[in-house]
């Protein structure tokens, strides 16, 4: 069965997307760290990231840079965490954290409410942001 960020890309769920190429997805995270917290995903389902080729490996990494410099200019932050847990869904995706301090990045925390209208308005910010 298809993984809920495979229905995702191809819109069968709603997401509040950043941008996408041949390749690769970001959107915002719903359950976000801070506000831009971004999942950026390959669109091949593969569950663990080290199971990725390496072509696919190095080009998740150059598309996550391409999203990171974005968000930072987007959310003032002093720069944006990464993270790649996979424990939830099991297919690959790179957590785009903006932070300030350590504790920004810290998975444990509860996470942030947002409203949709907010979340459109941060996708907003960052898309216009967005240089691929
Ligand atoms: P993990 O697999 O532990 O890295 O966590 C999966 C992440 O995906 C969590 O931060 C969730 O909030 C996020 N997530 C799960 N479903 C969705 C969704 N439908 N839209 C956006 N983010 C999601």
């Amino acid at each position: 069965m298809a993984t809920i960020f495979t229905r995702i890309i191809n819109g069968e769920i709603p997401c509040y997307k950043i941008a996408e190429d041949d390749r690769f997805f970001a959107f915002l995270d719903i359950n976000p760290l801070m506000e831009g917290h971004t999942l950026v995903v390959p669109k091949q389902e593969v569950d663990y990231i080290f199971d990725l080729d390496d072509e696919t490996l190095s080009g998740l990494i150059l598309f996550s840079k391409k999203l990171a410099k974005a968000i930072r200019e987007a959310i003032p932050c002093n720069r944006i965490g990464v993270a790649v847990i996979g424990l939830e869904v099991p297919h690959v995706h790179v957590h785009l954290v903006p932070m300030n301090s350590m504790g920004d990045v810290n998975f444990a925390r509860p996470k942030l409410k947002f409203t949709p209208e907010e979340f459109s308005k941060t996708a907003e910010k960052i898309r216009s942001k967005v240089r691929l």
